[in-house]
């Protein structure tokens, strides 16, 4: 079946009307019709080929809510009319031990992307910028909140994910001192997510006009990252840091804020490299510093459920799609209150 996208065809080009082929369900697949899909930084990494591994054309997304219009023969958690979410994987091996393990980001033969995501040669993968998608059951999520939500459950199919993941891992939660870096996309969900998951959560932003935002969204403080005095202030204080900074920076201001061994987890995946970090910091204090990718398939469910059960959503500006270049210059410049979500009604 053919679906309406909006592609890039080049990193320098305009993403721009396009049209892709979706395959007919086969007897696990789902077929959805594309309601809402967030606007994720990693969508303007992967657009602009930043990461050095964009297969072109290059449709992006994959924060995607939207109903169930068709189901395979052999499909039992959904039926059409259902809604349903789809977030940044949409396959994987299957029988490694993370695929066992349902941690199928860290499948050791590589996932299969929503988008950009052939592992086994074959076709591209097209995302949510589309109509339609059709995707195996087994990495399709049951959405439980309120239809009247919808738009704000979007992000969380990423955004939200990717915070929750290592926020339970590294065990965010009562006594528990959480700094969150990056007021973004995915640094509203952290705040949100780690406040609900009742840890004391710094916020460490780099612009001023967001500090009421931070304690609206459930900080406890707020400290701009780029004073200095503000950050001594912190020093030697938190346990877990969760880092989502788009772009590259010093890691030490932030290393220096863990308490003997604490941990600095990476989720920001910036084009260019950090400077390495200073030794000390980390050998002092017997520090950490480690990286996560999103969440697997059942935790992705867990953390959906989590959401709804604590009404969480994200902070959204719904947009047109015809809207998307401006609002990746926007993102750029951190102007948006926190999330983009494209309305995909309006991709005609
Ligand atoms: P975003 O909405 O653009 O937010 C990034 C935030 O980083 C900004 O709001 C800003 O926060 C801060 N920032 C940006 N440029 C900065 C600079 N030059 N110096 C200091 N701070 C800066 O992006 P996002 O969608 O949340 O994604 C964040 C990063 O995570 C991206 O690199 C994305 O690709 C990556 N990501 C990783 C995973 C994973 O699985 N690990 C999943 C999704 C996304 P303040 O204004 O508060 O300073
Ligand atoms: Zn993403």
């Amino acid at each position: 079946m053919k679906a309406k996208a909006y592609a890039a065809h080049t990193p320098k080009s305009a993403l721009a009307p396009w049209e892709i082929h979706r395959r007919d369900p086969g007897a696990e697949d789902v077929r959805i019709d594309i309601l809402y899909c967030g606007v994720c930084h990693s969508d303007l990494h992967t657009a602009r080929n930043e990461w050095k591994n964009t297969i072109y054309p290059s449709v992006p997304g994959h924060e995607i809510v939207g109903r169930v219009t068709q189901v395979g023969s052999s499909v039992k958690n959904f039926k059409v009319g259902d809604l349903a979410g789809v977030g940044c994987m949409v396959d994987s091996c299957g029988h490694c031990h993370s695929c066992h393990d349902s941690e199928e980001q860290y499948c050791d033969n590589g996932f299969t992307g929503t988008y950009n995501g052939p592992v086994y040669g074959g076709e591209n993968t097209y995302g949510g910028y589309s109509q339609s998608i059709v995707v195996k059951e087994s990495f399709v999520l049951k959405i439980k909140h309120e239809e009247k939500d919808l738009a704000s459950v979007a992000p969380l199919l990423c955004a939200g994910i990717t915070t929750y993941s290592p926020l339970r891992y590294w065990g965010a939660g009562p006594g528990k001192k959480v700094g969150i870096a990056g007021l973004g996309g995915l640094g509203h969900m952290g705040v949100k997510i780690a406040h609900a998951m009742g840890a004391h959560v710094t916020l460490f932003t780099t612009s001023l006009a967001k500090v009421e935002d931070g304690k609206r969204l459930g900080a406890d403080n707020v400290c701009i990252s780029t004073d200095k005095r503000q950050m001594a202030a912190h020093a030697n204080q938190l346990d877990f840091i969760l880092n989502t900074v788009a772009a590259a920076h010093n890691l030490d201001a932030y290393l220096q804020l863990l308490k003997r061994d604490g941990t600095m987890v990476l989720v920001g995946a910036p084009a260019e490299p950090h400077p390495s970090p200073g030794v000390f910091n980390l050998i002092l204090k017997r520090r950490q510093l480690a990286g996560s990718l999103i969440g697997g398939i059942r935790e992705t469910q867990e953390m959906l459920d989590f959401c709804a059960q604590h009404k969480i959503v994200s902070d959204i500006e719904i947009i047109p799609m015809d809207y998307i270049n401006t609002a990746y210059e926007r993102m750029l410049k951190s102007d948006v209150k926190y999330r983009f979500v494209i309305d995909m009604s309006t991709l005609h």
